[in-house]
């Protein structure tokens, strides 16, 4: 696939909305890459990087990290040469600055954003649905205390993996504030993509099968 022609395609919604686990079927499916500003800077913090420590209490603390901060780990991952074909934002841009920022650097390489999909939820539900989630240590398989947990007890049903893990920031009391930071700074960002007429919405309160099928339609009409 031509640089020129490669979807990028941004996945909007509140946190627990079902972004992460969208990008990776879309990765599947379409052979997109899921660029996540929150995985990237979690490895950041993990390596104890200079953007690493600065970013770790304020992602404890569920607001927003610095727009300088996100772009600089976003533009060091999109200059790997694997992103010429096409890329999924998972979780970016989340500011206006951040949705400028990246339209400039789209337009440097002659591309635009295909599609800014908005995927719908009741917020009340997004609590329960993030503050019981976890995922597979070794694989990354995601798994939920009350709506999905591994076939066997305590191991992985992707990878056979007996390691799991939970985000520090997926506790009741910060997903609140994510989701106030999320009204407050990203959902504004919807009526900004609207007006460039690239805005899909996708009700995400149905089932993953379900909004993986919407979102399968939405490239074949996009990214055809
Ligand atoms: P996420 O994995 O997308 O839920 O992001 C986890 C946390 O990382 C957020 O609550 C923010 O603290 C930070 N973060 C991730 N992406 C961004 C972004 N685009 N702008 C600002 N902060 C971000």
């Amino acid at each position: 696939m031509a640089a020129d022609k490669a979807p990028v395609v941004i996945l909007l919604g509140p946190p627990g909305a079902g972004k992460g686990t969208q990008a990776r079927m879309l990765e599947e499916d379409f052979g997109l890459i899921q660029l996540s500003t929150g995985d990237l800077l979690r490895a950041a913090v993990a390596q104890g990087t200079e953007a690493g420590r600065k970013a770790r209490a304020v992602m404890e603390a569920g607001q927003l990290v610095s727009d300088e901060i996100v772009l600089a780990v976003l533009k060091d991952r999109m200059a790997q040469p694997d992103v010429a074909r096409g890329i999924i934002l998972d979780g970016f841009p989340r500011t206006d600055g951040q949705a400028a920022a990246l339209d400039a650097l789209l337009a440097g390489n002659g591309q635009r954003v295909t599609a800014a999909v908005s995927l719908e939820v009741d917020d009340e539900a997004m609590v329960g649905r993030v503050s019981g989630r976890y995922t597979c240590a070794a694989c990354g398989e995601g798994y939920h205390d009350e709506f999905k947990q591994p076939a066997v007890a305590g191991t992985c049903d992707k990878c056979g993996g007996t390691g799991f893990k939970r985000r520090a920031d997926d506790t009741a009391g910060t997903v609140r504030e994510r989701l106030k930071a999320y009204h407050a700074q990203t959902a504004p960002l919807i009526a900004y993509y609207e007006g460039k007429g690239v805005l899909e919405r996708i009700d995400a309160m149905g089932s993953i099968a379900a909004i993986r099928a919407a979102l399968g339609q939405i490239m074949g009409r996009v990214a055809a």
